[in-house]
């Protein structure tokens, strides 16, 4: 009987044993495949461009990386910082999430390059960190650099002012106000089941809406989920902004064409709740926002297709809260609205 025992615990222990094993087999298989399909590595493959990203950076971050990329160009820092590759290094040691943020971090990531060493030593053992950079790049790189804009002299005169700094503009008219929340991703039930690829922005009717960064109407009129929208694509072909749910009856700015070339800070356009109809002009959404989206494009089949990317940017829009762009009714016949301190960048004038 004893025997017998043993050998039924001793086989019972081995079926175990072996369950064991293939289950944390599986979860291994299972997550590095899942790590595969996200992170594309590079190679000299065409198809080989970036299929995913997600961006997960806080406010607090891109604020301080852009105030350290900016103050040391300002200051004429021997070292000029990139906060772009900052946030690129940071990604690598979080894996991409940014809720181990911890600011010693970027303290001794400047030190070190203040001190002489460079991007590349520092990031020679970090396998994603090619991946952050292009990926970041596409998302943050039209944002701080070299502009002019207009300011008033001592004399109240508007002169123009060459700067380097935050370039990009919150979509909403500065002293206008609006609420929003962490939304993206979120069901919707018009037409088919989908999730929400943008943030929401509440605000009033009329509203004016401002372009983000500068480019090309890409698209414009009316479509079926977003009502009257605009889709400007900044002019390095990586970003594609969407603004939906413009106003009925004056969506846009007077004249706004297909084709046209917007400058950062322009009024585009005005808050609405046109949308969720295939009949033009429609007020059929229930609470009158901005529907604000960024799109990620690192090859043209991306533009229209199943495998989108569209990124989650309630954090940029807490950070364009300090650059908004004030304006003014520029045509009393038709009530639009036009910028009150014109602005200038140099791919513009090219
Ligand atoms: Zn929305």
């Amino acid at each position: 009987m004893i025997i017998k025992h043993i050998k039924i615990n001793h086989l019972l222990l081995i079926s175990i044993l072996t369950l064991i094993v293939f289950i944390s087999s599986s979860i291994i298989f299972f997550y590095s495949h899942k790590n595969n399909s996200t992170i594309p590595v590079n190679s000299d493959n065409e198809n080989d461009y970036i299929k995913w990203v997600d961006f997960t950076v806080p406010c607090n971050v891109l604020k301080l990386t852009a105030d350290l990329d900016i103050n040391s160009h300002n200051n004429n820092e021997e070292v000029k910082l990139n906060w772009i590759e900052l946030l690129a290094y940071l990604a690598c040691i979080y894996g991409g999430n940014f809720k181990s943020f911890n600011s010693n971090d970027l303290d001794k990531l400047v030190e070190n390059l203040k001190s002489g060493k460079t991007m590349e030593d520092l990031t020679s053992t970090l396998t994603f960190y090619d991946y952050y950079l292009e990926s970041y790049s596409a998302i943050l790189s039209g944002f701080i650099g070299d502009y002019s804009i207009e300011v008033l002299d001592s004399n109240n005169n508007k002169v123009f002012e060459n700067k380097y700094g935050l370039k990009a503009f919150l979509p909403i008219a500065k002293n206008y106000y609006f609420t929003h929340y962490k939304d993206f991703g979120n069901s919707r039930s018009y037409g088919f089941k989908r999730t929400h690829l943008g943030n929401d922005l509440m605000g009033s009717i009329g509203t004016p809406i401002i372009a983000v960064e500068s480019g090309i109407v890409e698209q414009l009129g009316w479509n079926q989920y977003g009502g009257w929208r605009v889709g400007i694509r900044s002019f390095d072909g990586k970003r594609y902004y969407y603004y939906a749910h413009l106003r009925k009856d004056h969506p846009y700015v007077e004249s706004l064409e297909k084709g046209d070339t917007i400058k950062a800070g322009d009024v585009i356009g005005y808050l609405g709740m046109t949308g969720y109809s295939v009949k033009e002009n429609v007020n059929n959404i229930n609470v009158s926002h901005l529907h604000f989206g960024m799109q990620l494009i690192f090859d043209e089949s991306q533009v229209d297709s199943p495998n989108e990317i569209w990124i989650d940017v309630y954090e940029i829009i807490e950070f364009l809260k300090s650059n908004s762009s004030e304006v003014y009714i520029s045509n009393e016949e038709t009530k639009d609205y036009s910028r009150k301190y014109d602005f200038m960048e140099n791919f513009l004038t090219e």
